[in-house]
């Protein structure tokens, strides 16, 4: 399993020449797995990264269909969804799973931001090749990858089937569990539904979880603890300095790098990204917080890095 990362920025996409290294897309990211059917695309969040990614996707020529997870609806993880190609493309599917926030979805949502005044174009004009599927309550939920194919199944379904080596439906044919990418859910601490996602690729072992868009709390609950321990790739939300939390921005729904190590470190986990860097953030601030991160860490079997625009990160 593999990442690349099209958008690290949080809040607002920004270009300038002290930000050249981590760049200025706002969330977007992509997984690989040999579980994904070979001509799908699979990735986390429409920040203005999708469009970068969308012409990557383009490029390469085989590719019938885009499935897009939404973390939350807030504009720095939708706004490139509305100018990639791929969204006014009828010969690629285009699948969109998110949260249900109040009685807002993905669809209410797409309808919402495609319309005048605020976009040219309606989203019931460009929408016959677009699917939207609400993830409500998303921790009773699994969503299940396989080459042959992907599904949503309830997550006591799943393991009732899992736990009797049973075998899961995809299509016209079943397949054991160790062929699945198996994606679970948990709820991020910020002013909206947020999803964090959790990526288990069985054939490998190999897990990941994106946890953006997620504060600093106190303790690590048990469910908190049984979506992160052990991962082998956690990327999470390190918005701020510690010292500009403190001064100003606790309650804006964002972490710091002290707590994204301390997570890290009581959780195993063998590998953290810091991302959703603050707009603010030129090259060296984020060099700052990346050291500040690993002045708070205290193993050192732990990597600890920045996400930058563009790189790719094994799991
Ligand atoms: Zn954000
Ligand atoms: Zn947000």
């Amino acid at each position: 399993m593999k990442v690349k990362f099209y958008g690290t920025r949080g809040s607002i996409a920004i270009s300038n020449r002290e930000s050249i290294k981590y760049g200025g897309n706002t969330t977007c990211i992509r997984i690989y797995s040999e579980c994904l059917p070979k001509d799908l695309v699979m990735g986390i969040d429409g920040g203005t990264g999708f469009v970068p990614m969308s012409y990557d996707i383009l490029r390469e020529g085989v590719v019938k269909e885009v499935v897009l997870m939404f973390t939350h609806y807030h504009h720095d993880h939708i706004l490139g969804l509305f100018l990639s190609p791929i969204t006014f493309m009828k010969n690629i599917k285009l699948k969109l799973f998110g949260p249900v926030d109040g009685n807002i979805g993905v669809k209410k949502m797409m309808e919402d931001f495609m319309r005048p005044p605020y976009f040219p174009v309606h989203y019931k004009e460009v929408n016959s090749h677009i699917t939207c599927m609400n993830l409500e309550f998303p921790r009773t939920l699994v969503i299940l990858f396989h080459p042959h194919g992907y599904k949503i199944m309830n997550i006591d379904d799943f393991e009732r089937i899992t736990g009797s080596n049973g075998f899961i439906p995809i299509g016209k044919g079943k397949y054991p569990v160790e062929e699945f990418l198996v994606v679970t859910m948990y709820k991020s601490r910020h002013p909206e539904q947020t999803v964090s996602y959790r990526f288990e690729e069985k054939s490998t072992g190999k897990k990941f979880v994106f946890l953006t868009d997620h504060e600093n709390e106190d303790g690590i609950p048990n469910s908190f603890k049984a979506h992160v321990e052990g991962v082998h790739l956690l990327v999470m939300d390190s918005q701020y300095s510690r010292e500009k939390y403190d001064k100003m921005t606790a309650g804006y729904g964002h972490g710091t790098p002290d707590y994204c190590v301390r997570v890290a470190e009581t959780l195993n986990v063998k590998k953290l990204g810091l991302t959703h860097h603050d707009p603010s953030s030129r090259d060296k601030d984020i060099e700052a917080i990346l050291e500040e991160a690993k002045r708070a860490s205290t193993k050192n079997d732990i990597q600890i890095f920045a996400c930058a625009d563009y790189e790719e990160v094994e799991v």
